[in-house]
């Protein structure tokens, strides 16, 4: 697709902003977390499962783990070899369920076995990072929040919203350009955008659907 150079004058403007997730909304219609999850929990297992992992492999493990441990408290209580069976394939499965099984004793210690719902309670959480956190909050609790993963952390940069490797940092400085009812949805899009079109190693910029106001191809 050929560039307007439309990057150029407005490089983090909210107008800029606007009309790149209306593309992406036109592109990826229906963009939605790829795990599978019915509560708070499975979706808190299924995030710390997800780290160097694919959401694929996660989704073909969880099914059996759900229904072997459905709350906090069987997590609590499992045998650390037991849960370790369950989870194998997902890689970093020692360290993964130690973390399990000390977040779900602390939420079942200070909060009576419910995830709790604020960013404070549950990156207190072990094994648990803002980034699992937010995606918790946003798509459990349905609160205004963007995780930033490496999907979006490279389409960020590349579409010249943050100069930043820092996860934290780049999220700040798309909540600067992206209305507050609009963040989850935005934490989808770009996930799916990375996935689709602007790859890793080589993004597809011929095919892409918001190539005019993207500063890789903009400027
Ligand atoms: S695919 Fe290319 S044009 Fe599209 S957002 Fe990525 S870098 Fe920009």
């Amino acid at each position: 697709m050929a560039s307007t150079g439309a990057y150029n004058g407005h490089p983090k403007s909210k107008e800029r902003m606007g009309k790149i997730l209306d593309a992406l909304e036109a592109d990826l219609p229906g963009a939605r977390i790829a795990l599978d999850f019915g509560t708070p929990l499975e979706l808190l297992i299924a995030t710390i499962l997800s780290a160097q992992c694919t959401d694929k492999r996660v989704n073909m493990v969880t099914p059996a783990l759900f229904a072997r441990y459905r709350g906090a408290a069987d997590y609590a209580s499992a045998s650390e070899a037991e849960l370790e069976g369950y989870i194998r394939t997902c890689g970093l499965y020692r360290s993964k369920a130690r973390n399990i099984i000390a977040a779900c004793r602390r939420i079942v210690a200070e909060h009576g076995g419910e995830i709790p719902g604020t960013m404070e309670e549950l990156s207190a959480l072990p094994g648990v990072g803002r980034k699992t956190a937010n995606v918790v909050l946003a798509n459990a609790f349905g609160q205004p929040r963007l995780a930033v993963d490496t999907h979006v952390g490279r389409v960020a940069r590349r579409l010249g919203f943050t100069t930043h490797g820092d996860p934290d940092k780049i999220e700040l400085d798309l909540y600067k350009v992206i209305p507050v009812e609009r963040r989850s949805a935005t934490h989808h899009l770009l996930i799916w955008h990375g996935r689709k079109t602007c790859h890793a190693r080589i993004p597809a910029c011929g095919a892409c659907p918001v190539a005019d106001w993207c500063k890789k191809s903009g400027v």
